[in-house]
């Protein structure tokens, strides 16, 4: 039976500036299960990061802050617990791992002593030598002796891929965030990369909320995802019935570009426009400017709630998902009728 490991709660964050508060993330609730992966997609500026930073308040700035709503974790609210109570959380009951490895391993220390040092900084100070062997092995690194004794510039991008979930997963948290484990990596070692979560969340119960602009990650890895734009949840669903019948005309147009990327005349998918400024203010759908069926006078002054649309299992913020336009958005007579607008 699943248990509720996550459960974000109409969360929104905000950045402090001199002419008042911009919001980044706006009322984004999901959740994970445990020994789920859940995957957060969307595009640079989406709000996905943002969010996850929000979980453990690990933000870049301390401009950035949540504004409300809520985070509980194994029944624990950690959006209101204290500075200490915080840093005891992260490591110890969420690891995360992020894109390029090279940043977050110090060049001048061995592999295995980095891995030593979060499980000694949760108090551990007895056997951590063998647990270092133990989480070196559990990443499938062949002669983990040897690969504790060495240095970041001596192991491939994989190998140090591989050496931060260890030491995110030292001290067997509940939950990994994983914030694009593998897009710095190329194809192949992508794919082993991503082989591995699956193991590990199959194998220790591990719940993984996973980071990504590549819907082909989500689908070899995850079993719901929560498409994010502008700052919002606009489809949310579990995998299949998502990539089987997407409702919302940005989620169609991502999967468009991954899965026939040559659909239209030879020439290679893509959204056109971007996503608006974070924190711009936006009348009606946050994605209008883009939408190729769009409505003028609904579209651009209402804003369309979450909600479930008539024909599916899932969630879309969008006024037509029920209705037979969201099809397919992006067939050829829907293009001619309205090219989507420049994002202002
Ligand atoms: S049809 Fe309207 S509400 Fe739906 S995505 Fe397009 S602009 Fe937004």
């Amino acid at each position: 039976m699943s248990t509720t490991l996550l459960d974000v709660k109409h969360l929104c964050v905000d950045v402090r500036t001199p002419t008042g508060p911009l919001r980044i993330v706006n009322d984004v609730s999901f959740t994970v299960q445990r020994g789920e992966a859940v995957g957060l997609v969307g595009e640079s500026g989406s709000g996905k990061s943002m969010t996850a930073f929000a979980l453990i308040n690990l933000f870049p700035s301390p401009l950035v802050h949540i504004s409300s709503g809520e985070v509980w974790l194994e029944g624990r609210q950690l959006s209101t617990l204290s500075p200490d109570a915080l840093r005891a959380v992260r490591g110890a009951r969420v690891g995360m791992v992020f894109q390029d490895p090279s940043t977050y391993l110090d060049p001048l220390m061995p592999v295995g002593r980095q891995i030593a040092q979060t499980l000694r900084a949760h108090g551990q100070t007895e056997g951590c030598e063998a647990r270092v062997l133990d989480l070196l092995n559990l990443m499938e690194l062949a002669k983990p002796a040897q690969v504790a004794r060495q240095y970041p510039h001596e192991l491939s991008g994989g190998m140090r891929q591989r050496i931060l979930i260890a030491a995110a997963l030292a001290m067997k948290p509940a939950l990994l965030i994983a914030d694009e484990p593998t897009t710095a990596l190329d194809v192949t070692v992508q794919a082993g990369i991503l082989r591995l979560l699956v193991r590990l969340r199959q194998q220790l119960d591990l719940g993984i909320l996973l980071i990504t602009h590549d819907l082909a990650v989500v689908a070899q890895t995850c079993q719901r995802v929560n498409v994010m734009y502008a700052g919002e949840l606009i489809e949310q669903n579990e995998v299949a019935p998502l990539f089987a019948n997407p409702r919302h005309p940005y989620t169609q147009g991502l999967l468009r570009s991954v899965l026939n990327p040559q659909s239209r005349a030879s020439r290679l998918f893509f959204i056109p426009g971007s996503v608006p400024m974070a924190g711009q203010a936006l009348p009606g759908c946050r994605f209008h400017p883009r939408c190729p069926i769009r409505q003028p006078g609904r579209c651009d002054l209402e804003t369309p709630a979450l909600a479930p649309a008539a024909t599916d299992t899932g969630l879309t913020r969008c006024h037509l998902a029920a209705g037979p336009a969201a099809a397919d958005a992006w067939r050829e007579d829907a293009l001619a009728l309205q090219a989507p607008q420049p994002s202002p």
